[in-house]
């Protein structure tokens, strides 16, 4: 599929024009950034293996009716995805208390929260994406009341999908961000979970050994971080294979 115009360049994926009105072609790049891209490195397949994954997620989600961006991959780096007017908030789902939030509040990681908790951050790189409370944000005109609330039930099913899904192949669900966008039909939009969901936005810790599956290897320094994506993606059966199917992925031990 011929690639059309670059559209947007971000820490990780690169936007282009699709081969239709309403699509881009999403490209997963091998870029790895930390605190707010102070600490960069090129972590050679990340790319690919993101690009399984969020293939993995968001075709689940579709099946159990949460909508989703996501059309089809088209090879081992891109996607075309439905395009969306990306509302400015990083959407975050909490299960156990982990990264900023137990550091705000001096937590354990780790620690059980009574129910998942959902928070909201400012998406802006040169204010750090500030954690925002909600009045802020129906205020501020970000979203509406009724947004927010739509926003906040989509963020629970996706929790309990991925909670599941992690639960079955022996991995704890810590904590994740997506981001929804506005998907307009005429006058009517309809909010869907655009981004991506990969181990670069979720906190995933090994059920039997708290091992950490995700970006916090690279952030905290902990190892080589696309071995442990590349052990999400096995225990998920979504190894990038040559030899495997393109069709839909079969579960491993
Ligand atoms: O850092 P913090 O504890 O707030 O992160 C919560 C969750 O959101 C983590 O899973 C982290 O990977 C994800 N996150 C993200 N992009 C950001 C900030 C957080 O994917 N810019």
């Amino acid at each position: 599929m011929a690639r059309g115009k670059k559209i947007y360049e971000g820490k990780a994926k690169t936007l282009y024009e699709g081969p239709e009105p309403g699509t881009l072609i999403q490209y997963f790049k091998d870029d790895a950034t930390a605190n707010n891209a102070e600490k960069h490195g090129i972590i050679e397949g990340k790319g690919v293996l993101n690009n399984r994954l969020s293939e993995f997620f968001m075709t689940g989600l579709g099946q159990i009716g949460v909508p989703t961006h996501f059309i089809k991959r088209l090879n081992m780096r891109e996607q075309l995805i439905r395009a969306v007017e990306i509302i400015p908030l990083e959407v975050i789902v909490r299960n156990y208390a982990a990264g900023s939030m137990a550091k705000r509040l001096g937590m354990e990681e780790g620690t059980m929260l009574p129910r998942p908790i959902v928070e909201f951050s400012y998406k802006d790189d040169s204010l750090g994406d500030p954690l925002v409370p909600e009045e802020y944000i129906i205020a501020l005109g970000w979203a509406s009341q009724q947004d927010l609330d739509d926003i906040i039930a989509l963020a629970l099913r996706v929790n309990d999908f991925m909670s599941g899904v992690m639960y079955g192949v022996g991995i704890k669900l810590i904590d994740f961000k997506i981001e929804i966008g506005r998907q307009f039909d005429g006058e009517f939009q309809r909010l869907i979970v655009a981004d991506e969901i990969s181990p670069d936005s979720c906190r995933l810790w090994d059920m039997e050994t708290g091992e950490k599956l995700d970006k916090d290897v690279f952030r905290r320094d902990l190892g080589n971080l696309a071995d442990a994506y590349t052990e999400v993606a096995r225990r998920l059966g979504v190894l990038p294979n040559n030899n495997a199917p393109l069709g839909k992925p079969t579960l491993i031990n």
